[in-house]
Formats: C-alpha cells, structure tokens, sequence
C-alpha cells in the first residue's frame, strides 16, 4: 500500500450532555479492500500476517460500510490494499461509493488493470487514481517491487489513465534503493501527465519495518532530495504539485500521524477490522471492533480501541504539558511502540524523547552498513493463500 496524506485535525468539541469528547466526524476511509498484490514490495506497509482471501468483506458489507461513511460525514474513501483491483466486485464497489456521494480515490498498482477495466472505473464514477511508483527505470522497479515487466506496465497504464480525463497522482516511497533516482522521478511524473506527485520517505511500518536495515537511506541524502524537491517546485509550478514527506527517523518532531488518533481518518482491513490507522493492529492489546459487527458511527463515537489515544487526556509527560500537544498529538503511537516497547511512550522521532537519540543512531548505522543482495524479505500474496 502506497502512503496516504490527510490533512490537518481540527479540535474536537465538548457535549454539554454528556460532558465527554465528541469527534467530528472523520473525513477520510481508507478502505484496504484485499492485502492480495502481484507486486511484493519490501516497503510494503501492510501487516506482516495478510489477510486470507477467504476473510475478505463481501460485496453487500463493503457496501454498507461505504453507505454509514458517507452518512457519518465521511467525503473521500481511499479504495486501497494490497491491489484493490484484485477484487472482481471492484468496478461495483467503486459506483456504489460515487453514488453515496464520496470522492473516490483508487490507489493502485497499476499492473493487472485493462483498458477495458478502467472504461468500467471511469463509467462508474471514479474520480482520482493514485498510482504507486517504484523507480524510475525497468532495473529499480523490478528490484523494489519484485515483478518483471512492471515499470513498462506502469507506463501504459498511466497513458491510458490520462487519456481518459482522470486526475492522476503518483506516489514514490523513497528508501536507500532508489532515492538517487528522485529527479528522474519528477521528470517521470511530468512525462507520464501526472498532476500531483508524492515524494514520502519510507514510513517504518510492516514489511519496512522488518526491511529497514536495507532500506534505511543517509542523512546526506535526505537532505539532498529536500534541495531536489524544493529546485523542481519552482521550476514545475502549475504544472506538477510535489507533496513530501522526509523520514521520521531524521526528524526533529513527530508527523500529526493521520490527523491524530481517532480524529480525521479510519481504516478498514480486507477482514473487516476497524483501525484508528493502517498499522495500528500492530498494538496488540488494543479492542479493535469489527464492521461485521458494528456500524461505521458506532465504531467512530465508541470503540475502545479509537478511544484509547484520542486527544490529549491520555498523555504522559512530555507530552502532557507540550505546547505542541493539540499539533501532532505525541506522534505516532506505532512506532512508539515498535522503538520503545509502549505506545503510550512519546514518539522517539521528537526530540523530547528520552530515546531520541537512539534513533538518530539507529538510522545511522544501518544508513552505513552495505546493503546484502538477497537479504530483503520480499512480501508474496498474489493469490492471498
Ligand atoms: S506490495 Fe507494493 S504495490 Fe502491493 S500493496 Fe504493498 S506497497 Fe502497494
Ligand atoms: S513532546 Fe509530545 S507533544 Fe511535544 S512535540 Fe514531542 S511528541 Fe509532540
């Protein structure tokens, strides 16, 4: 799965009646409609266990799902995976969320998706395709994505996507592979027609997470594709946006992870599991309820798990008298979890962090060490077996 932007939180309200906190409603859904993909990308942010074909939501559930979205106030709906058009129920899916009224986004692969299919997308209302970018060459992307032909693939694909009057976003996660190809890679998303481009730094979650020894780029080089980025905004204003995202682990402060815990945004997994974010199944003791079992507005005002870190009452110092506090909501609770073994624990990318520094030393060491071919474990579910 390709990485998702949302934008910034606002402030909860405070019933009167109830004297408790009251979200607003949330604005995205990243529905992951199936973990199945015919690429294996090292980076992939999916979990480490995938969901089984056979677990996935049927039609009739996503269905209701994307009807009690769009009546909670949900407006966009990301249709994501694993590769959504893997689903054969994708062309329905995606004309069910048009006519509820969400803005539909399909973030793909590219690889598999027939000119016929996309006459079918367009027809039924999609709106937006953001498509993943792995290199800007054959050699890069077949390295990162473990699939051979892909980058010719992804090239017709996005002709086929612009000729037929789509929006068109690239998404490139950046990692120590192909991070001296991102001036190619902006020169490729002008050539391909591409709108929008997304330059994110590896986030370090899944399949990242158990890769980032090789995947983990240097400090150098990060702040070298900050100069490459800022140069091609300039010189491509009104034609390319370039959004970025540059890594944690060189960071000063945390990211605003997905508008804040329960604030902005939900997921769904293919099995029906509703997440506050894409890895939160990651914080293992968390009650995370299912949309087989519970509406979309149930699940947004009262599940424990969207509970347990919305706002700020459930924050330890330093965070609990940070100024910052109501901007980035203590960071990221996954990787708090994953670099400090609490998730309630601040964010190590904040410089506040007791830990970090640990980070800093993390990123510069594996930065440093050599790569070893072979040694990236690829993700492998084309079929979901
Ligand atoms: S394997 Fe690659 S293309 Fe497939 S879901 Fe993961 S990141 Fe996306
Ligand atoms: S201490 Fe917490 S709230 Fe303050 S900047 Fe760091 S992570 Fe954000």
């Amino acid at each position: 799965m390709n990485e998702v932007v949302f934008p910034a939180p606002v402030a909860a309200s405070v019933s009167a009646e109830t004297d408790r906190r009251v979200p607003p409603p949330p604005i995205g859904l990243l529905a992951e409609l199936t973990h199945r993909c015919p690429l294996r990308c090292t980076y992939c942010s999916n979990p480490l266990e995938l969901d089984a074909r056979s677990l996935e939501l049927d039609t009739e559930t996503w269905k209701r799902v994307f009807t009690e979205a769009a009546e909670l106030g949900v407006i966009h709906i990301h249709l994501s995976g694993g590769e959504p058009t893997a689903r054969k129920d994708i062309v329905e899916l995606t004309r069910h969320a048009a006519e509820v009224g969400l803005y539909t986004n399909l973030i793909t692969s590219g690889i598999g998706v027939s000119p016929d299919k996309l006459d079918a997308l367009h027809a039924a209302g999609l709106d937006h395709i953001q498509l993943s970018l792995q290199g800007a060459d054959a050699a890069i992307t077949e390295a990162v994505g473990g699939y051979k032909g892909g980058f010719e693939r992804k090239e017709a694909f996005a002709k086929e996507v612009v000729a037929r009057g789509f929006p068109l976003t690239l998404n490139a996660v950046i990692h120590r592979t192909n991070i001296h190809q991102v001036p190619d890679m902006i020169d490729k998303a002008v050539a391909f027609g591409a709108k929008r481009l997304e330059i994110a730094h590896t986030q370090y979650y899944g399949w990242a997470l158990k890769n980032r020894a090789q995947l983990m780029p240097a400090r150098q080089d990060v702040d070298r594709t900050i100069l490459e980025v800022e140069e091609a905004r300039a010189r491509l204003k009104g034609l390319l946006v370039i959004d970025a995202v540059f890594p944690d682990y060189y960071a000063r402060y945390p990211k605003t992870c997905n508008g804040g815990w329960g604030q902005r945004t939900l997921s769904v997994t293919p099995a029906g599991l509703a997440l506050p974010c894409h890895a939160a199944q990651t914080i293992a003791h968390l009650d995370f309820w299912s949309v087989r079992d519970h509406s979309i507005a149930d699940i947004w005002a009262s599940s424990p798990a969207f509970e347990a870190y919305r706002g700020t009452d459930w924050m330890p110092e330093p965070c609990r008298s940070c100024e910052r506090k109501a901007v980035d909501f203590g960071g990221c609770r996954c990787q708090a979890l994953a670099l400090t073994g609490k998730a309630e624990n601040t964010d190590p990318a904040c410089i506040k962090s007791p830990l970090h520094l640990t980070l800093g030393e993390i990123a510069a060491r594996e930065a440093s060490a050599e790569v070893v071919p072979g040694a990236a474990v690829y993700r492998a579910f084309s079929f979901g077996a």
